[in-house]
């Protein structure tokens, strides 16, 4: 049962997969009062006599049939309860084998039955829309030696985790294929996960894993860590420990409660000097401070952090950049360190000293020299809350220029192992 908000109105409802003699199934959907009062009656696995309702075209977005149509059902609805009628089989499958994934367009929803290897506990997070999120982790191995990483999504996350220990046969109807860190599954509202179906398959897998298959090497479709989290060295020398800017959205990258680190290969496109705010503020001189200090009526600098005033004080840089790679582009903070790398290794100070001078054309022209340059752009990616929205702040912790000679090995090396 799930709560549904729309522009026309908010209520309950719950769908059933409904399986007839043929083989054929399709989907019914049950609204509010509806949906209080079948929820409760309808059990799984038993045969009723439907009569009364919709008959409409299936939103194959939502669903987890290829059915042309399906039903909703109203108040005219009558379900009786039949004496179990052999004639109409379990649920039907279509399975896919883990090592077909691979070769599979994204975002196909699909049967697979699998060896659950692996559990990870439910965690919760924030997206980006700032809606609450369950999610835990399998681990899923079939008898062509393949694991792949299977998400469960809302309440299929939060239940009890205890179905999913001691590796159980479970079959998945209806999970959606994505091609995130290679290639994963994830549930949708529709899927309907069944421990140990009754399927020739169920008998085959749970022998297979028995006698020696749990202790095989798999070949993992999923790349771990969302296809990067790998350190600067490793992220130079192996394109999948790198993320790309879709990767770093993808993977929710910052929405824990520690930051994320992302290496990324990006290309600085933009770098803010016009607005309200300069590219750099004006910081207590004394080192390792560089706390803001403000000017006072003296003409001096107050830092409240030393709670000293210094005659002096030292500009450092705050850049607002934008940055793009193949898979779109993101707003990025560089502080000073990288800020004097990024501008041909001039200081905050000399900068300042070419503004106060009228030397704007200059100033523009070094920062447009700084663009269109790419480097390995080491990200520290966190979400936080700004005038009530979540946002993505990301920093710029590192960077290197590219290796060519270097990335070429590294994209060798890539094209060796999609082979
Ligand atoms: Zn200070």
């Amino acid at each position: 049962m799930r709560q549904w908000n729309n522009a026309r109105g908010s209520g309950t409802l719950f769908s059933v997969d409904l399986l007839d003699e043929d083989g054929s199934e399709i989907k019914g959907t049950f609204f509010k009062q509806d949906a209080d009062k079948w929820f409760q009656i309808l059990q799984e696995g038993q045969v009723y006599a439907f009569t009364g309702g919709k008959v409409k075209v299936a939103n194959k977005k939502f669903s987890s049939f290829n059915a042309e149509y399906e039903l909703t059902f109203d108040s005219s609805t009558q379900i009786n309860p039949i004496n179990d009628d052999s004639r109409i089989g379990s649920a039907t499958y279509a399975f896919v084998k883990l090592n077909e994934m691979e070769a599979l367009e994204a975002n196909k929803v699909l049967d697979v039955i699998a060896v659950v290897k692996s559990v990870e506990d439910h965690a919760q997070f924030v997206s980006r829309a700032g809606k609450q999120l369950d999610k835990r982790n399998l681990i899923l191995v079939d008898d062509t030696c393949t694991e792949i990483n299977l998400t469960l999504w809302g309440d299929m996350a939060k239940a009890d985790g205890s179905r999913w220990e001691g590796n159980p046969v479970v079959a998945f109807k209806g999970v959606k294929l994505s091609d995130f860190s290679g290639r994963s599954l994830n549930s949708l509202n529709a899927s309907t996960l069944v421990n140990d179906p009754d399927v020739p398959e169920t008998a085959d897998l749970r022998a297979w894993f028995d006698a020696a298959g749990g202790g095989s090497s798999f070949k993992s479709v999923t790349v771990r860590n969302g296809g990067g989290g790998g350190s600067d060295d490793a992220a130079k020398k192996d394109i999948s420990q790198r993320y790309t800017l879709q990767s770093i959205t993808d993977g929710n990258l910052g929405n824990g409660e520690k930051p994320d680190w992302a290496v990324v290969k990006a290309t600085i496109s933009f770098i803010k000097l016009d607005g309200e705010r300069l590219p750099w503020y004006t910081a207590c001189p004394k080192e390792g401070c560089n706390k803001k200090v403000t000017e006072t009526m003296e003409g001096a600098w107050q830092c409240e952090k030393c709670n000293q005033t210094h005659p002096e004080c030292q500009r450092r840089y705050m850049l607002s950049m934008q940055i793009s790679d193949n898979t779109g582009k993101a707003w990025v903070t560089a502080f000073n360190d990288q800020g004097v790398e990024l501008l041909d290794n001039r200081t905050a100070d000399e900068l300042f000293q070419m503004k106060e001078e009228g030397n704007d054309a200059e100033l523009e022209e070094l920062f447009s020299e700084a663009c269109f340059k790419t480097y390995m752009l080491t990200l520290r990616v966190k979400t936080d809350m700004y005038n009530d929205e979540t946002r993505s702040r990301k920093t710029l912790q590192r960077l290197a220029p590219v290796d060519v000679k270097a990335e070429c090995a590294a994209l060798l090396d890539a094209i060796a192992k999609y082979n």
